[in-house]
């Protein structure tokens, strides 16, 4: 018994460190490791744009601003201008992130200028951020920037 788990433990320790893994490599091993949670991610944004009822943009992670999106066409534009193209992870912080609803459920994404990453519960996963979608949403926070925006 205590051999086998020395075993285990020695044959984790010969596993290569991300350090010592191509660039390329990290990349499988990254989306490999969330392939449940893309799935998701693909399915939820199938839906039909008709089917996505509000989007919620949350600026900044202290003094937070709330922006509802209601409108049927500026949601519709925002849903289609996610793409879901998987990207190594990255060290940068995140404070501002938008909730996707439908009739049925929603989902979380946080992001920057170039991460959209799906926050789930217990997972996550990034993504590369397109750049008409960052547009999109910086537009969004910027409108009513100055003013409390709490619409929620
Ligand atoms: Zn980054
Ligand atoms: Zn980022």
């Amino acid at each position: 018994m205590i051999i086998a788990i020395l075993v285990t433990i020695y044959s984790f320790w010969q596993l290569p460190s991300y350090s010592s893994v191509a660039p390329d490599e990290e990349f499988k091993i990254v989306v490999r490791r969330n392939e449940p949670l893309i799935a998701e991610d693909l399915a939820f944004f199938a839906n039909n744009a008709d089917s996505f009822q509000k989007i919620h943009v949350i600026e900044g992670i202290s003094d937070q601003k709330f922006f509802a999106v209601k409108d049927p066409a500026t949601i519709k534009k925002i849903v289609g201008a996610v793409s879901l193209e998987p990207k190594p992870e990255c060290a940068c912080a995140h404070f501002d992130e938008v909730e996707f609803f439908t009739k049925d459920t929603s989902r979380t994404f946080v992001y920057c200028d170039h991460c959209f990453d799906s926050c789930q519960t217990m997972s996550w996963q990034t993504y590369h951020m397109n750049p008409e979608l960052y547009e999109l949403l910086t537009a969004i926070t910027d409108e009513n920037g100055s003013g409390s925006s709490d619409i929620r």
